[in-house]
């Protein structure tokens, strides 16, 4: 079970989620994010740090310690547990005092990172301890741990944490921290912004759990990003396919990587809903369930690449060099659109963009475009459901389209759209594939 930030923000969040992990009997780990706001702060801490306005952290540091003070007030009633919290509180902001200090590096802004998640999952098990309920807290630091490529090793994540279970046999509750790792270099590290969802499936999958939920502020994914469109509904079933293609092409509600985990090793993963448990959130397995159109998501900052040279005329091997390039950088390509004579890519903002575009031009003419957004309409077979392709036009002729994707899988067609139409493209397509307004 994963609460994400909001579900563990206030107090009272705290307790309903101790109401909600004892609910059953059955053995479990429990995998918490940081309060709601302290990722966020923990970063632009960082960001002071690193601009060298220490004042100014100094300050951030105080100011996130007072919403510490006040919450521990909130979560434990008796003297003894508040005076453990006390101490916790008062140990991770003498660390961060501390640093404040220190030169900064790479290494010790994701130490800075790491904070949220070691100080929510230890103020939970003092106010569990205060309860009474039995546990054991997992320190993710241990078996957690990613790459070179920052990719997790799942082999080792299984061996480690299986390793410590075993050790711990009398024990059925477990918590843990969402997002943080270690590297390969053996520092701390994290799985990026919104990682205790992936955090959540890995250990579903190191584990072989009969489920991963992941309990958040939302009841499901619903058919359309609620930050932008009014009217929005829960879907009740999706594939791993299609929950993989809403999470990576924008869907907030899970991290871009967390669905593959699951997917390979089979673990039903369930979308619930912390402040309200009893609704049916979304079920995510193998099957889709139904046919058609389920879900549009956005996913923005991107930028399309335009490489157009009369010499890839009747040519063979020029995609391969093409792609080389964007190996060479380590950047993913999201969308690809070729002619006889060009081809449009496009790919997240990077700061390698500069070099990346240097090492196309011996190839042809290159224009490129940013602020543009990718539109994702996804759903089982779409591709192959009569009308969908008809209807997504019809309901969008008054947003300039700039590429589309059709074809590469059977579950997605995507768009791309200048980010100023982000909006406006995803009202629409409420209107014209779900008829919500
Ligand atoms: P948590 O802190 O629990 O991880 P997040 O903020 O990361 O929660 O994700 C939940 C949020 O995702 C929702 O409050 C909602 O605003 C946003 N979201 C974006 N797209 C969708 C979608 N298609 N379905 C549900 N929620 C979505
Ligand atoms: N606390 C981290 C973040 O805000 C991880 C998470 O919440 O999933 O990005
Ligand atoms: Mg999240």
């Amino acid at each position: 079970m994963k609460f994400g930030g909001t579900s563990v923000g206030k107090p009272e969040r705290m307790h309903q989620v101790s109401e909600l992990i004892t609910k059953e009997s059955e053995p479990k780990i429990v995998v918490l994010s940081a309060l709601s706001g302290t990722t966020n702060s923990l970063v632009e801490i960082g960001n002071s740090i690193a601009s060298g306005e220490r004042e100014q952290a100094k300050k951030q540091i105080e100011k996130l310690e007072e919403h510490y003070q006040s919450f521990i007030k909130e979560l434990v009633k008796e003297e003894k547990h508040y005076t453990k919290a006390k101490a916790i509180v008062a140990e991770h902001f003498e660390f961060l005092t501390i640093i404040l200090k220190i030169s900064f590096s790479e290494a010790l802004s994701k130490d800075i990172l790491a904070q949220g998640e070691l100080l929510s999952t230890k103020l939970f098990s003092i106010y569990l301890e205060e309860r009474g309920i039995d546990h054991m807290l997992l320190p993710a630091l241990e078996f957690m741990s990613i790459d070179a490529n920052d990719e997790p090793q799942i082999g080792s994540i299984k061996v480690k944490l299986s390793q410590i279970l075993k050790t711990h046999k009398d024990k059925t509750l477990f918590i843990t921290q969402g997002y943080i790792c270690r590297n390969a270099k053996g520092e701390v590290d994290n799985l990026k912004r919104g990682g205790s969802d992936y955090t959540a499936s890995l250990i579903g999958a190191a584990i072989n759990a009969s489920v991963c939920e992941i309990w958040t502020d939302i009841d499901g994914m619903h058919n359309n990003d609620p930050r932008m469109v009014k009217k929005t509904v829960a879907i009740e079933q999706l594939s791993f396919e299609e929950a993989a293609e809403l999470a990576y092409f924008g869907a907030k509600i899970l991290h871009p990587a967390s669905i593959w985990p699951a997917q390979f090793y089979k673990v039903p993963v369930k979308l619930l809903n912390t402040m309200q448990p009893e609704a049916k959130g979304t079920l995510i397995i193998e099957e889709a369930g139904s046919v058609g159109v389920k879900a549009v998501a956005a996913k923005d900052g991107i930028v399309a690449i335009n490489i157009k040279s009369s010499r890839m005329l009747l040519a063979y091997g020029f995609l391969r060099k093409i792609f080389e390039v964007f190996e060479k950088y380590r950047t993913s390509i999201d969308m690809i659109t070729t002619s006889e004579v060009a081809v449009s890519v496009t790919i997240e903002n990077t700061p390698n963009l500069k070099e990346i575009i240097k090492e196309l031009e011996p190839f042809g003419t290159i224009e490129v475009e940013d602020n543009h957004t990718i539109i994702s309409v996804v759903g089982n077979e779409i591709a192959e459901t009569k009308e969908v392709l008809s209807k997504l036009f019809a309901c969008l002729v008054t947003v300039p389209v700039r590429m589309v994707s059709y074809g590469g899988s059977k579950h997605n067609v995507s768009l791309l759209v200048p980010s100023s139409y982000k909006t406006q493209t995803l009202q629409l397509l409420n209107k014209g594939l779900f008829g919500l307004e």
